[in-house]
């Protein structure tokens, strides 16, 4: 076995310093077309094994492809999305290799002549921007799913669903820009959250709608060469992705201070150890043999068609997050938070309709909305809040009609019931006591009970001031304005 040291040895600061990783990501996502690429077959997760199936998908002698126009249109979304340039012509080819997932022994991507190259996405990592480029996006199908686990015969036979086989994909290769594992997680939620805006995806990386790739080298700081680099599979979350190139790194520093040599190879992530292992090294890497697909015509997008595409690409996270801050006047980490997704944001912006400020609905969204749906297992769609509702109630409290205490109980009820902010404020009789007469007899009686705690406060004991307007907001049933209550009591006591 070759020589590892840093596998078995920490390596010190000072040495790991004196290397820059290099990384670059292989991001492949199925996208959520109705049919499958190549056939007619429901491209759906979740079915029974092997009932979206078909002589196309299963890889019959005799049935020929016939390519899915939605998954071109999708492809193209993601592409643009990402600034690439779409081609006029692309071309799919035969990737030959022999694997029970794939019936046909090829599999159709597109490889000299792919949909789409030359684009970028920037990352925001502690505040700093950075560009990483993409080189490259193309189609192809995906394989059938292998599986070897939770049968009665598991350890001795594989089942083969292949209800995933013509799912079609989109693989997503980026320049080799990043320098650290996080800049590399960076750009993976970007890129993904990118892809739940413009719809083309689910980006589930559970169920493999999402799926990453990482390739990744070391070279001495200072240097332009690249090193030798490895390519890192079965990074099935955004911390594995992580944590697998974090070992890698400091692998490769390890065998190199030690005075060895990184092969190329593909390794894959053992999450049970923390650590990666080899699979295959590039000697023994497959010769695909690749070559033009006979039975499909070249790919061809009309400017028309890519104008047209362009034009429906709705507001991207970047443009979104600067949009909100600037029209509705909320922090950059606000803006972060209510534009995670599309949905999130338009309640919001739905919410402020209601006139109340942009700064109080996003508070009033974070601490009580996002709690609640969190807490229910339920996603924003489903709020039993309206967004019109938490606005009216959030302008309540705005207009003093309402204590903020009291709207986080009304907000409770809303959540609860689906009931309005109006209704439940009057059917309880919620509504402020503005009438400052009641509020400073209540204060007047509260400091006349405590004589001992008057000459406290008099004595300089600030601390006794809270417990006088706790008792007055008790006094009041919780329904006075607590600014009104501070004021009157210092009024007062210093009278
Ligand atoms: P291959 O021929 O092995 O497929 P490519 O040049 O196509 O390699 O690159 C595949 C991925 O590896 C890309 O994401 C690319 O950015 C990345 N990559 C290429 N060279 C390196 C390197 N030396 N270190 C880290 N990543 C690299
Ligand atoms: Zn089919
Ligand atoms: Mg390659």
């Amino acid at each position: 076995m070759a020589k590892t040291v840093s596998e078995t040895t920490a390596i010190p600061p000072e040495v790991l310093a004196k290397y820059e990783p290099v990384i670059g990501l292989e991001v492949h996502v199925q996208l959520l077309t109705k049919s499958k690429i190549f056939c007619g077959c429901a491209n759906r997760f979740g079915d029974a094994p092997n009932s979206n199936v078909c002589p196309v998908c299963l890889g019959l002698p005799g049935t020929l492809p016939v390519l899915n126009r939605r998954a071109v249109e999708m492809a193209m979304r993601a592409s643009l999305a990402i600034n690439c340039t779409v081609h006029e012509h692309s071309r799919f080819a035969r990737k030959n290799y022999f694997y029970p997932d794939l019936p046909k022994g090829y599999q159709i991507t597109q490889y000299e002549l792919p949909l789409a190259t030359g684009g970028w996405i920037e990352i925001e990592l502690a505040g700093e921007r950075k560009r990483i480029g993409i080189t490259r996006l193309h189609l192809e199908e995906d394989a059938a799913k292998n599986l070897h686990e939770g049968f009665a015969e598991s350890g001795t036979k594989a089942y083969i669903d292949y209800n995933r086989g013509g799912t079609p994909l989109s693989e997503i290769v980026s320049e080799p820009d990043m320098r650290t594992p996080s800049e590399a997680y960076a750009y993976l939620t970007t890129l993904r959250q990118i892809l739940l805006y413009t719809e083309v995806s689910d980006c589930n990386m559970e169920e493999g709608s999402l799926r990453c790739d990482a390739n990744v080298s070391v070279r001495p700081r200072g240097s332009d060469a690249f090193g030798t680099k490895v390519e890192v599979k079965n990074l099935n979350s955004f911390r594995y992705l992580q944590k697998a190139l974090e070992f890698e790194i400091e692998r490769h520093i390890g065998v190199l201070e030690s005075g060895g040599k990184i092969i190329q190879e593909t390794r894959l992530w053992n999450q049970g150890d923390g650590r990666t292992v080899s699979m295959r090294s590039k000697e023994k890497a497959h010769d695909y043999r690749y070559f033009p697909e006979p039975d499909l015509l070249p790919v061809h997008i009309s400017a028309e068609w890519r104008e047209e595409v362009q034009r429906s690409l709705p507001e991207l996270p970047e443009a979104k997050r600067a949009r909100l801050m600037s029209e509705h006047k909320i922090t950059a980490y606000d803006a972060e938070v209510l534009a995670t997704g599309t949905a999130l944001a338009n309640y919001f912006e739905t919410a402020s309709k209601s006139g109340a400020s942009g700064k109080n609905v996003a508070n009033w969204m974070q601490t009580e909305l996002l709690r609640r749906l969190n807490d229910s297992g339920k996603q924003i769609e489903e709020s039993p809040v309206s967004a019109a509702a938490l606005g009216e109630l959030v302008k309540l409290v705005e207009s003093g009609h309402i204590t903020s205490a009291i709207g986080k109980k009304v907000f409770a009820t809303m959540f609860e019931t689906g009931r309005g902010a109006a209704d439940i404020i009057a059917a309880e009789g919620l509504a402020q006591t503005v009438d400052i007469a009641a509020i400073e007899q209540a204060a007047r009686e509260v400091i006349e009970k405590s004589p001992e705690n008057v000459a406290k406060f008099k004595g300089g004991n600030e601390g006794v001031f809270k417990f006088f307007v706790g008792q007055v907001m008790k006094a009041t049933k919780g329904q006075a304005n607590p600014q009104v209550v501070n004021d009157v009591v210092r009024k007062i006591l210093s009278a």
